[in-house]
């Protein structure tokens, strides 16, 4: 196991705090500080400190040895790179409506792309690679999100109680058919709505939603957050579309996981991410990046209801974030402050651990010993050793955990 370095991502809608906090540099940072990339993603790899001093980045590593720093299973499965990416969020500001493809999706979008020619790294290409985009987010601190289409019946009396007269006709569509085909038709005619009809419908929707709030409706938490969006992007249609989607908060140790077709969109908050190595997004606005509607109407799932919140089942001395996707596998072990029992991890990698909380001890057979402060992680290549685990000091200390699915572990 090493020592492993994230990478800093500076997007303008990341916190000047909490990533500066975490690596223990000085606070606000100069630039907003949004993600904290640990993994082999060609974009921003991680770096692994030698021993002599040396950087050399876990991308090369990977690269010069895929079968003994992966496994041959989990080789042979994804060609040679690690399927896994994991981050730290730390959101100050919304991020942009998206949803990306399933696997069969991003492989004919890839080809397609290639096919007509649009370079790899052009800002209208929508399919990078040819890989599924399947996330799962834990928070942190408390989290907010927008994530999968509101039981429409719910979306009707939000519709309803918010009382619009330019909505009026639209929520009678809906109420007509309120199903996923029902959602379906509601967001493609939102989303392609002329921009004149949108200057006129926005304001009137932003001030019903005033108006919700200050009265404190049922809905007020909703209609702050599409207030929100809509003071960043009064002319955007993403705005109504936010309109569709369960308003989701998450408490520490929650997690949401968004597989392909999920439309979603982070609001505020820190979180961990874990997601498959791909850089294939379909945003639906509220960015000024890239916007494809019709592709984006390819891969959304109009599915709706409640989205599930993963609170981490109990395996050994861990909590394990299930899913089934076969890119990666998130778990997190906690020690309160009198807990100083030791975990011991298999070997059977490849792994990324990160200290989230307090510090913990990791030692082998092999008397390799490294300490983790909150904010440091190591790198474990597949032909490591089982490593044992315990909290160190007076303080709590948190664990989180990350490896491919499971059934692409071991030799
Ligand atoms: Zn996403």
């Amino acid at each position: 196991m090493e020592l492993l370095q994230g990478a800093v991502r500076a997007y303008a809608w990341g916190s000047r705090t909490t990533i500066p906090e975490l690596l223990g540099r000085p606070v606000p940072s100069p630039h907003p500080e949004a993600e904290l990339w640990y993994g082999a993603h060609p974009g921003d790899p991680a770096r692994v400190r030698r021993a002599d001093g040396s950087e050399v980045s876990l991308l090369e590593i990977v690269d010069a040895d895929p079968h003994g720093q992966l496994g041959t299973r989990c080789a042979d499965r994804w060609d040679g790179r690690l399927p896994f990416l994991l981050k730290i969020l730390a959101a100050e500001e919304p991020l942009s409506m998206q949803a990306h493809p399933s696997a069969e999706q991003a492989a004919e979008g890839y080809a397609r792309e290639e096919a007509a020619g649009i370079p790899r790294d052009a800002a209208n290409r929508n399919y990078p690679d040819p890989t599924a985009k399947p996330e799962l987010v834990c928070a942190l601190t408390e989290f907010h999100a927008l994530a999968g289409f509101r039981d429409p019946y719910r979306t009707v009396r939000l519709l309803r109680e918010i009382e619009t007269p330019g909505l009026a006709h639209y929520v009678e569509l809906l109420a007509g058919q309120p199903d996923p085909d029902g959602l379906r038709a509601l967001f493609t005619t939102w989303i392609t709505l002329p921009q004149s009809a949108l200057d006129e419908l926005l304001p009137e929707v932003l001030d019903a939603c005033v108006r919700h709030v200050r009265e404190g409706g049922e809905f007020a938490v909703e209609c702050r957050t599409v207030l929100q969006l809509g003071e960043a992007h009064p002319r955007d249609a993403g705005v109504l579309a936010a309109l569709l989607l369960n308003r989701v908060t998450l408490r520490s140790g929650e997690a949401l996981y968004l597989p392909a077709g999920n439309l979603h969109l982070y609001l505020y908050g820190t979180a961990i991410e874990i997601l498959a190595n791909s850089d294939n997004i379909l945003r639906c606005g509220l960015t000024p990046k890239h916007v494809d509607v019709p592709e984006l109407l390819r891969v959304v799932d109009f599915q709706c209801g409640d989205m599930p919140v993963l609170t981490g089942e109990p395996d050994g001395s861990a909590a394990v974030y299930r899913t089934g996707t076969p890119e990666f596998q998130l778990s997190r072990v906690d020690w309160d402050s009198v807990d100083r029992r030791e975990v011991e991890l298999d070997g059977s990698g490849p792994e990324i651990l990160l200290c989230t909380a307090g510090e913990v001890l990791l030692y082998d057979d092999e008397g390799t010993k490294v300490e983790l402060r909150r904010g440091e992680s190591v790198w474990r290549p597949a032909s490591d050793p089982a490593v044992r685990v315990r909290a160190v000091g007076e303080e709590v200390a948190q664990l989180f955990r990350a490896t491919s699915g499971t059934s692409l572990r071991g030799h």
